[in-house]
C-alpha cells in the first residue's frame, strides 16, 4: 500500500474532473484539509469514505487501494494483489472477541425434520428424507453412508449452500433456512468453517495470506492476525511453509492449513466433507489428529462426512445415513479409537443387512 501513490491518484482524478480541493471537500463534507492531507500522502481516507470517493472519482476500490487505473487484462492479478495488501497494512479493526462460552450447554446445530426433494422433468429424488438430530457444542461428530445416501446433500442444506423443501436448521439458535440468499455468504463468513476434499485455498496467495484472510474478513485487528496465525500453525505443523502458495505444498499440509484457516475465525461449527478424501493414508491420520485436536484444544464442533471407517473412528459419534434417512448412530463414550473402529463396522454391516431385507421385499 503505497500512500504517496495513492495520493497523486486521488490528486490527478480530482483534477480530471475539473474540481479543486474545496469542491471535493464540499461534495465529501469534510474539509479542504484533510483532501490536501491525503493528495500529499500525509493521511489516508476514513474506511467511510472509500466508496462515496470512489464513485465521485470514477474509480473503482482496487484502482484507489492500488493508486492507478487497473486494465481489464490486469484486474484479477491486481486485485489479489490489492487485497493483501489491504490485509496487511491496514483493515485493521478490534472487533474480534473470543466467543463466549454460554453455548456450552447449547447444541450449536438443530436440525428437525429436514427434506431436501430434488425434482427434475422426468424424475425427483428424496435426497434427505425427514432428519432430525442435534451437535452439542464442541463435539466431533461424523456422518456416514454409501456413496447416493445424503451425505453431501444434507452438509450443503446445513452450509446454507443449498436450501430445505421441509424443516428447521438452526446454527446457535438462529434458523438458517429464513436467511435470504444475498445474505447467505455473509453468513457463512461470520459462522461456519470449512474443509472440503478439492482444496479450497486462493492459489495466488500463500498458506500465510489464506489464514490471514479468513482473519481480515472477521475484521481482526491486524496487530493480532500474525501471532494468531503463528500459534496455531505450529499447533498444526505447517509453521514452515507459511510463506509458500498451496501449489508449493503436499496435499496434506493443503488440509491442515484449510484446517487453521477454518478454525481461525472461530466458527460456531466446522464443516467438512470427505476432507480425507484425497490424502495417502498417513496424512489422513495426521488431518484426523489435527481435526481431534481442534475439538480438544480450541472447543471447535466439528460436522464430518466421510464414508472411510479409519476417519469416522476418529469422531466421538457417528450418524449413519442410508437412502436419504438417519437409519441409526453410534456414540463412543470412552472407547478407544480401534475398539469404536469394530463397532462402526459391524453398524455397517447391520445397515446393510437391514437394507438387503427392504430390497428382497421390494423385489421378491
Ligand atoms: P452422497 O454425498 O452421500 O454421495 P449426495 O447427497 O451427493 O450423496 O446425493 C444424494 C442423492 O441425491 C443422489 O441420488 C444424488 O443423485 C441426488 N442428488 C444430489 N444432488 C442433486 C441435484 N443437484 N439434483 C438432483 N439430484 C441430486
Ligand atoms: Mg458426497
Amino acid at each position: 500500500m503505497n500512500q504517496i501513490k495513492i495520493g497523486a491518484f486521488i490528486s490527478e482524478r480530482r483534477r480530471a474532473k475539473g474540481w479543486t480541493q474545496s469542491q471535493l471537500a464540499e461534495k465529501l463534507e469534510i474539509t479542504d484539509k484533510a483532501i490536501s492531507k491525503w493528495e500529499t500522502g500525509r493521511s489516508m481516507p476514513d474506511l467511510s469514505l472509500f466508496m462515496p470517493l470512489c464513485t465521485l472519482l470514477e474509480v473503482t476500490l482496487n484502482e484507489l487501494f492500488a493508486g492507478e487505473c487497473i486494465a481489464e487484462e490486469k484486474l484479477k492479478e491486481k486485485a489479489d494483489e490489492v487485497l493483501m495488501d489491504v490485509i496487511t497494512n491496514w483493515l485493521g479493526h478490534d472487533k474480534w472477541e473470543a466467543k463466549e462460552c454460554d453455548t456450552a450447554t447449547q447444541n450449536v446445530l438443530e436440525v428437525e425434520n429436514v427434506s431436501k426433494l430434488y425434482e427434475t422433468e422426468n424424475n425427483s429424488v428424496l435426497a434427505v428424507n425427514d432428519v432430525s438430530f442435534q451437535i452439542p457444542h464442541g463435539s466431533f461428530v461424523g456422518i456416514m453412508g454409501a456413496s447416493g445416501s445424503g451425505k453431501t446433500t444434507l452438509l450443503n442444506l446445513i452450509a446454507t449452500i443449498d436450501k430445505p423443501t421441509n424443516g428447521t436448521i438452526r446454527i446457535s439458535g438462529q434458523n438458517i433456512v429464513d436467511i435470504p440468499d444475498e445474505d447467505t455468504a455473509e453468513f457463512r463468513r461470520r459462522h461456519l468453517g470449512f474443509v472440503f476434499q478439492e482444496y479450497n485455498l486462493l492459489e495466488t496467495l500463500t498458506i500465510y495470506e489464506n489464514i490471514a484472510l479468513a482473519l481480515t474478513i472477521k475484521e481482526v485487528s491486524k496487530e493480532s492476525i500474525r501471532p494468531m496465525i503463528q500459534s496455531l500453525s505450529e499447533k498444526l505443523d505447517i509453521s514452515a511453509i507459511l510463506d509458500k502458495f498451496p501449489y508449493e505444498v503436499s496435499g496434506g499440509q493443503r488440509q491442515r492449513c484449510a484446517c487453521a484457516r477454518a478454525i481461525v475465525v472461530n466458527p460456531d461449527i466446522i464443516l467438512a466433507d470427505e476432507p480425507t478424501g484425497a490424502l495417502d493414508s498417513h496424512a489422513a491420520r495426521q488431518l484426523l489428529d489435527t481435526l481431534a485436536m481442534l475439538c480438544r484444544e480450541y472447543n471447535a464442533t466439528i460436522l464430518m462426512v466421510t464414508h472411510d471407517v479409519m476417519a469416522a473412528s476418529y469422531c466421538d459419534s457417528i450418524l449413519f445415513m442410508k437412502d436419504g434417512e438417519i437409519k441409526t448412530a453410534l456414540n463412543r463414550e470412552q472407547e478407544s479409537k480401534h475398539t469404536f473402529f469394530a463397532d462402526i463396522l459391524k453398524k455397517i454391516e447391520w445397515i446393510e443387512g437391514e437394507g438387503h431385507d427392504v430390497l428382497e421385499v421390494v423385489n421378491p
